[in-house]
């Protein structure tokens, strides 16, 4: 369908904040019929001027249109803005960060009101929003039927990856991924610490560290197939015995550096407890088997 033939789909958005704004914007330049509606009304008045209808409650706005995205703080003022709103034959998105737990326990609230429901878990910042190659995407979870009946419209501002129909699917995903660039972010922190006194320019390990970590990241594909396999030795080239060897070069070389180990101490400690275990030949596969409970 060519883009002057296709009739752009109306759409409703709850929450103007950083991100909301940034949808809007993107759903407005694609010609979208866009009702907004904000806590604080102040935020709408540059959106209005770029062609968004204001509701004057989050209830008025709900009614304006069938699919309703919804990004706001957090889960409970999700509840709030909509204890009002008729829920009835709406298609409900919602793109507010929550735990998965939250998502599949909204998914029933919405079900019970008569809406089909979508979860979503943004998996990029504002300045990504509408920009074409950004990388920046949506997981999406929950109605199928949903998510196929307005993929279109939700591709318009950022990319969508369906993840099921379980509506704690996109959450978790979400998570997962934030999760592990948190240990990206402790470990990247830590090698700077290591550096921060001497002469090395931060911009030169930069460099190197993003070319090491990318060398790094197929490392995650080793794991998978120990967990599918149920082999945690199938490929491993740098074995637990090895590797907890190394550690404690890490740990001198951060005791003379005078860097506080904190950030490493709690992942290798598993390390040690597996190899304790007598799964020396393994790679940190095992370590997964002590996390879950
Ligand atoms: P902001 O803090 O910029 O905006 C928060 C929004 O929530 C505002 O519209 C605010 O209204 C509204 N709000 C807060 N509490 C209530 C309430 N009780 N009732 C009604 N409205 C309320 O956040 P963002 O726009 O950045 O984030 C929105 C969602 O997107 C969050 O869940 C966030 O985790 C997620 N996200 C954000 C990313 C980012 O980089 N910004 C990245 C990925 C996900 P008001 O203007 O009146 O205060």
């Amino acid at each position: 369908m060519d883009d002057n033939t296709f009739e752009k789909s109306r759409l409703t958005l709850l929450g103007l904040g950083a991100m909301g704004t940034a949808f809007a914007r993107a759903w407005l330049a694609a010609g979208h019929s866009l009702t907004v509606w904000n806590r604080s009304p102040h935020r709408a008045e540059p959106l209005v001027a770029e062609g968004a209808k204001l509701a004057g409650t989050a209830a008025e706005a709900v009614a304006a249109s069938d699919l309703v995205v919804v990004c706001l703080l957090d889960d409970a003022s999700v509840g709030e803005a909509l204890a009002d709103a008729d829920l009835t034959g709406k298609d409900l998105v919602n793109l507010t960060t929550g735990t998965p737990a939250e998502a599949r326990a909204r998914a029933e609230w919405a079900q019970a009101r008569g809406a089909r429901f979508l979860d979503g878990g943004i998996m990029a910042v504002p300045p990504m929003i509408g920009v074409p190659g950004s990388g920046g995407y949506v997981f999406y979870s929950g109605s199928r039927d949903l998510f196929d009946a307005h993929r279109e419209a939700l591709a318009v501002p950022a990319g969508t990856t369906y993840v099921g129909e379980n509506p704690g699917f996109a959450a978790l995903h979400d998570v997962a991924l934030l999760s592990a660039m948190t240990g990206m972010f402790a470990g990247v922190s830590h090698a700077f610490a290591l550096i921060r006194k001497e002469n090395v320019a931060p911009k030169n390990l930069a460099s190197l560290l993003v070319g090491w970590l990318t060398a790094m990241a197929p490392y995650a594909y080793g794991i998978a197939d120990h967990l599918e396999s149920g082999d945690y030795t199938r490929g491993v080239t740098s074995n637990l015995a090895m590797m907890v060897e190394g550690n404690s070069t890490l740990l001198r070389t951060a005791e003379e550096q005078g860097v506080s180990p904190e950030l490493l101490t709690p992942f290798m400690a598993l390390m040690e407890r597996r190899l304790a275990d007598g799964h020396g030949d393994e790679g940190t596969t095992g370590v997964i088997d002590l996390l879950t409970r």
